[in-house]
Order: C-alpha cells, then structure tokens, then sequence
C-alpha cells in the first residue's frame, strides 16, 4: 500500500534543495531607467546542454523576443548568441550555446566545442538545461565542462512532457548525486509563470555592478548575424532532417539604402552552402518552391525584427566536404 502519498513531490523535492517554490511569479519587464549605476545589478548567465533539450526556447522566452533561433532540428545553434534582458535595477546577459557535439570529430565541431567552453568560463551563473526526467552520455559530457567554482542550477525543461511528477524526485536525488547543483528548477521553456520565476532565480546570482549595455538593447549580435540565422532557421524548418546540419548561411551583401516610401530599407543578399548536388536541389525543391518558401518567411521575420523593408535575395551553392576543411570553416567565421 502506498501509504507515503506526496501530492506535491516536486515542492518536497525543491525544499530539500532549499528552493522556495512559492516565488513571486509576476515579473514586469520594465528597465529602470533611472537606476543610480551603484545600486545596477548585471551579469552573465551561460545557457549550456545538449542539443534539443530547449536552451533557444529558454532563452527567447527569457529575453521575450526571438534571439536565438529553435528548430526541431538539433544543432541549429553554432555560435555563441548574447540575449540581454533589463529589469528593475538588473541586467541579465544570457549567453546561448550549441549543443555540445559527441558524434562527429570534424573542425566545425572542434569549433562547436571550443564555443561551448568558452561560454562556460567567466560567467557568473550557469543554467544545465536537461529534459525533466532524463540525463544521459550526451547530457554527462556537457555536465563534465563545468567546473564547481560557478554557481550552477539544473534546469529540468520540458516539464510537460512528464506524466508522472513523483517519478523526478528519485530522478532529482541521483541528479544531485552527479554535480553541487546550488538550485534545482523543473519546468517548461514554454510556460510563461516558469520562465518568470526562473528569471527571478537567476537574479539573485546578478553582482552588484553598472550594467554592461544600454537598457533597451536586446542581442549584442549586429543585424547582418541576425539575417544568417534567420534564413539558416528557415533552411532547417523547410527542409526538416533531410539537410545534414553542416549547411551554412552566409551572408555576401547587407546594405541599407535610402528610401521615400519606407522608415528602412534593407538589401540581404545570402547563399546557402550545402554539400552535395542532392542537397542543392532539395533546398531549391520542385520549381524553386521550397528556396522561395524559405525566402519568404525570413524576409517576413527580418522585416519584424529590423522594422524595416527587407528585399532578401537567396543563392545555393555547393562546397564539398567544407564542413572538414579548418581553413575554410574559419573563413565562414568560426572560430
Ligand atoms: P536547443 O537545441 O537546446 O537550443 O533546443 P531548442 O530550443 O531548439 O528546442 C528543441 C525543441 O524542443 C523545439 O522543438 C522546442 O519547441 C522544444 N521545446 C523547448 N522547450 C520545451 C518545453 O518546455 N516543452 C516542450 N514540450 N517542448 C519544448
Ligand atoms: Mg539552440
């Protein structure tokens, strides 16, 4: 008989991990303009994990605006992409990274590696993003990149997708077994009370200091980055796990012009390197529908982001095992 009934295992779980889990909820995401630099708080949150297990989510939702780019796809993420968020008298800067890459040893995913451990170093608090539940190889390789000296809390995304709460906290007790968590903070990217209440946990860990960026800016990132990851999600989106994630986006022309009929006016010209005749032709689809799809949606979404009109035009070429060539992942701008 199962006498030791817990409706809420969870909280007990979180108490003994010293976590309140009656935090305020409500956050208002209003800088505090007026905020004397000696009372600002600010500092670098790393997002780190696997790939897929929801750290562009996370760090949209945390941010409020698309940043970072998701997809179903893992690995869409390469470079070490910067979301800042100002609220009250704290700055957060959340650093995204790609998922830490086990399966291949080829120079771009040296590069993936090499930006995975630079986010982990010189931040003042690190999120370990797993699936609620879940921890394997994958999952351990990330979690041996952290060294204890930085605050770190486990993030158990993905929430919703557990059926039974009471199966995490003997799932939570092995996980604490594995690495000095200081917190421990089950729920879902996709949960708008989670992501607040995750933000007002991540604000304690925020040192006194004067902010790092001005309190409207949103992404360190410049607009021409911007542009290359949002054709690059719409690459991945459209053609679903047929294009092996080795395809790139560059980006040869990015001009604003003058214009009588609009605030902005953008001129994007990008090509969309693939590895095989195969790839070329699926990323162009029957009659070019699939390249004109793709173009669509990003000119759409640049439009939002960039408030302004964007004429986007798209090119794919060929380039041969570049995803094994140091010299020319480098010219790519990896680093
Ligand atoms: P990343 O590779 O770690 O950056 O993962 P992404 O942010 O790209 O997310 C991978 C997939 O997980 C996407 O399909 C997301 O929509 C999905 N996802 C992220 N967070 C959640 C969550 O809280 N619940 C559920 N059910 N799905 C999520
Ligand atoms: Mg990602």
């Amino acid at each position: 008989m199962n006498t030791k009934q817990n409706p809420e295992p969870i909280h007990e779980a979180t108490a003994a991990l010293n976590l309140d889990p009656q935090v305020d909820l409500t956050t208002d995401l209003v800088p505090d303009l007026d905020a004397d630099p000696a009372t600002q708080h600010c500092g670098t949150i790393a997002i780190v994990g696997k790939p897929n297990v929801g750290k562009s989510t996370l760090m949209n939702a945390l941010v409020g605006q698309k940043i970072s780019i998701t997809s179903r796809k893992a690995q869409t993420t390469r470079h070490r992409i910067t979301g800042i968020l100002t609220e009250g008298v704290n700055q957060f800067v959340f650093v995204d990274t790609p998922g830490f890459q086990t399966r291949h040893n080829a120079a771009l995913n040296k590069s993936l590696n090499k930006t995975v451990l630079g986010a982990v170093e010189d931040v003042d608090l690190v999120l370990f993003v797993v699936e609620a539940g879940r921890f394997n190889d994958a999952d351990d390789t990330v979690l041996k990149l952290l060294k204890p000296g930085v605050p770190c809390l486990l993030v158990a995304n993905k929430l919703d997708e557990v059926n039974s709460r009471a199966e995490l906290a003997p799932w939570l007790q092995t996980m604490q077994k594995r690495f000095p968590f200081a917190e421990f903070v089950p729920m879902s990217a996709t949960h708008k009370a989670d992501v607040g209440r995750l933000l007002n946990i991540c604000a304690k860990y925020l040192p006194l200091q004067p902010w790092f960026y001005p309190a409207d800016e949103l992404t360190d990132r410049s607009e021409k980055f911007m542009a290359a990851e949002t054709v690059r999600e719409k690459l991945f989106r459209f053609t679903g796990d047929e294009l092996p994630y080795t395809s790139t986006v560059v980006i040869d022309k990015f001009e604003e012009e003058p214009s009588k009929n609009f605030k902005r006016m953008i001129r994007i010209s990008a090509t969309i390197v693939v590895e095989r005749d195969g790839h070329k032709a699926m990323v162009i689809g029957d009659k070019g529908d699939r390249l004109k799809r793709i173009g669509t949606e990003a000119r759409q979404e640049l439009e939002k982001l960039f408030d302004a009109k964007v004429f986007l035009e798209l090119w794919v070429k060929v380039r041969s095992g570049w995803a094994d060539d140091e010299a020319r992942v480098r010219s790519f701008g990896y680093e």
